[in-house]
C-alpha cells in the first residue's frame, strides 16, 4: 500500500503529537506513525515545568489535563550533597505532574481530534527523498514488509535516537551522558507545600542526582540519574542498586521506611547531545530528536512543545510557497536558535553548579534566605520567564551571596 499527505510525523510524544495537531488545523493532511501503542510507559520524571503547563493550555488541552488528575506543582525543593537545601516557588503559574502515559495519551487524542490520521505500533524505519516529494517505509507491528507512505515533509519528533535525523545525515554531537533509572514507589509522603501545593524534588549528589514527583494515587515518580560506571557495579542487580542508590540521598533515606516499588525500574541512556541542524530537504526534526538535555532542569517536554509551536510557521510557509527545501526551512533553525541558546546555557550552569558541592552549598544557604531570588531562578529555569533574567553577572553573584 501507498498512502500520500501533505506532512508525515514520525513519533506521538509531546513534540509530534503538538505539530501534527498543529499542521492538522492549519489544513494540513497529516499522517503520524508512533511505534509503541498508547498508553505506553515513557522515562521521564513526569514533571511538567509551568513553561510547558502554559503551552498545554494553548494546545487546548488544559481540561484533559486537569480531569486526568494531574497534581499542581508549587515549586522545586533542591537538597544539597552537604545538607543544604532551599525550596524555590513558582511566583504565577504552577506546573504540573502527571505520568507521561497519560499525559502523551491526551496529546496524541487531541492530534486525532484535530484531523491528524495516527497510526500506533508503526515505526518509521527508513526515510528517502524521490525527486520533489520523500518516501517514508513504516513497519506496521505484526505485519511482515514496510509500506511505503509519501509527503511532500517528513516531521522527525521520534526521540533521542531518532530513525530521521540518521536519515537526514544530521547526527548528534555526542556528549557524555548520564543514565537515568526511574521506578514509580508507594508510601513516599510529600513534603507538603505552601496552599496545598506539592513541591517537586531534587536530590543531589556530587556525581548523581535523584528527582521526585507525587503523583495521584499517592505514588511518586523516583528517577536516579548516574554515571554508567556506578550502573555497571550494579552487576545486572538494578533494583538492589536503585534502593541502595536512593537510601544514600542524605534528603531521603529518612522517608523511604515505608515505601515500596510500585513498578519494574525503567532506564534510559546515554542522555545529552546536541545536533548541530534540525532542517535538511523535506525533514525537519522537532522534540528530543533535534536536541537532547540532562533531565536535571525539567525542560524537556517545554522544549519537545514550543519546537513544535516553532517549527509549524516555517513548515506551513514551505508548504505554501516554494516547498519543504533546506533553504525554506532554516528560519526554524535560527528561530530555535535565538529561542533556546539561552535555554540550554542555564541547563549548563546548573548542571556545572549543582555537583560542585561547595558552591551548590553556598548557593542553596542563599536561595533559603532570599526566596526572591529562588523564585527568579525557578521561574526562568521553569521557562516561565527569559533566561536572561538570571543569566546576568549580577544575578549569579547575588544567587551565590556575593553580592
Ligand atoms: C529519565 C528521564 C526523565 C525526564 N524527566 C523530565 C521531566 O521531568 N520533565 C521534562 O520536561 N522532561 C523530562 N525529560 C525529558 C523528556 O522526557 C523529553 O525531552 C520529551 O519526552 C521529549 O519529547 P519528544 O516528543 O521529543 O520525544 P519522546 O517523548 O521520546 O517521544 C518520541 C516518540 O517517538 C516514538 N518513536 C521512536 N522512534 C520511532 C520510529 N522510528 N517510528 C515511529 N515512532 C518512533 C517513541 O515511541 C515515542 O513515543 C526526561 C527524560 C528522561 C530520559
Amino acid at each position: 500500500m501507498t498512502a500520500s499527505a501533505d506532512v508525515i510525523v514520525a513519533g506521538g510524544g509531546p513534540a509530534g503529537s503538538a505539530t501534527a495537531a498543529a499542521l492538522a488545523r492549519a489544513g494540513c493532511r497529516v499522517v503520524l506513525f508512533e511505534r509503541e501503542v498508547f498508553p505506553r510507559r515513557k522515562p521521564c520524571g513526569d514533571y511538567v515545568n509551568p513553561g510547558a503547563a502554559a503551552a498545554l493550555d494553548r494546545l487546548g488541552v488544559r481540561d484533559a489535563v486537569v480531569r486526568s488528575g494531574a497534581r499542581p506543582v508549587g515549586g522545586m525543593h533542591v537538597a544539597g550533597p552537604r545538607g543544604d537545601a532551599a525550596t524555590l516557588w513558582f511566583a504565577d503559574r504552577p506546573g504540573w505532574s502527571l505520568p507521561r502515559r497519560v499525559l502523551d495519551a491526551i496529546l496524541l487524542a487531541e492530534a486525532a481530534r484535530a484531523g491528524v490520521r495516527v497510526y500506533e505500533g508503526a515505526t518509521v524505519a527508513a526515510v528517502a527523498r524521490q525527486g520533489p516529494r520523500m518516501t517514508v517505509a513504516v513497519q506496521f507491528r505484526g505485519r511482515g514488509g514496510a509500506e511505503a507512505h509519501t509527503a511532500a515533509l517528513v516531521v522527525g519528533a521520534d526521540g533521542l535516537r531518532s530513525a530521521v535525523a540518521r536519515a537526514a545525515g544530521i547526527e548528534g554531537a555526542s556528549r557524555r551522558g548520564r543514565y537515568t533509572v526511574g521506578s514509580y514507589v508507594a508510601g513516599l509522603a510529600p513534603l507538603g507545600g505552601a496552599g496545598g501545593l506539592d513541591v517537586g524534588e531534587i536530590h543531589l549528589r556530587p556525581d548523581r542526582y535523584c528527582g521526585v514527583a507525587y503523583l495521584p494515587g499517592g505514588i511518586a515518580n523516583v528517577t536516579l540519574a548516574l554515571g554508567r560506571a556506578v550502573i555497571q557495579g550494579w552487576r545486572g542487580k538494578v533494583r538492589e542498586g536503585y534502593w541502595r542508590e536512593l537510601l544514600a540521598f542524605p534528603g531521603l533515606c529518612d522517608r523511604l521506611g515505608r515505601a515500596r516499588q510500585a513498578e519494574a525500574v525503567a532506564g534510559a541512556g546515554p542522555l545529552a547531545y546536541r545536533r548541530r541542524r534540525c532542517v535538511a530537504d523535506g525533514i525537519m526534526l522537532v522534540g528530543d530528536a533535534a536536541t537532547y538535555i540532562d533531565p536535571l532542569t525539567g525542560q524537556g517536554v517545554y522544549l519537545a512543545l514550543r519546537g513544535a509551536e516553532l517549527a509549524v510557521p516555517t513548515a506551513l510557509r514551505a508548504l505554501d510557497g516554494a516547498g519543504p527545501r533546506r533553504a525554506a526551512l532554516a528560519a526554524y533553525e535560527r528561530r530555535r536558535d535565538r529561542e533556546f541558546a539561552g535555554v540550554l546555557m542555564i541547563s549548563r550552569v546548573l548542571q556545572r553548579l549543582a555537583f560542585h558541592p561547595a558552591l551548590a552549598g553556598r548557593a542553596l544557604r542563599r536561595l533559603a534566605a532570599r526566596p526572591d531570588l529562588g523564585t527568579a531562578l525557578i521561574a526562568a529555569v521553569g521557562n516561565a520567564a527569559e533566561p536572561r533574567s538570571v543569566l546576568r553577572p549580577g544575578f549569579v553573584a547575588r544567587a551565590l551571596g556575593v553580592l
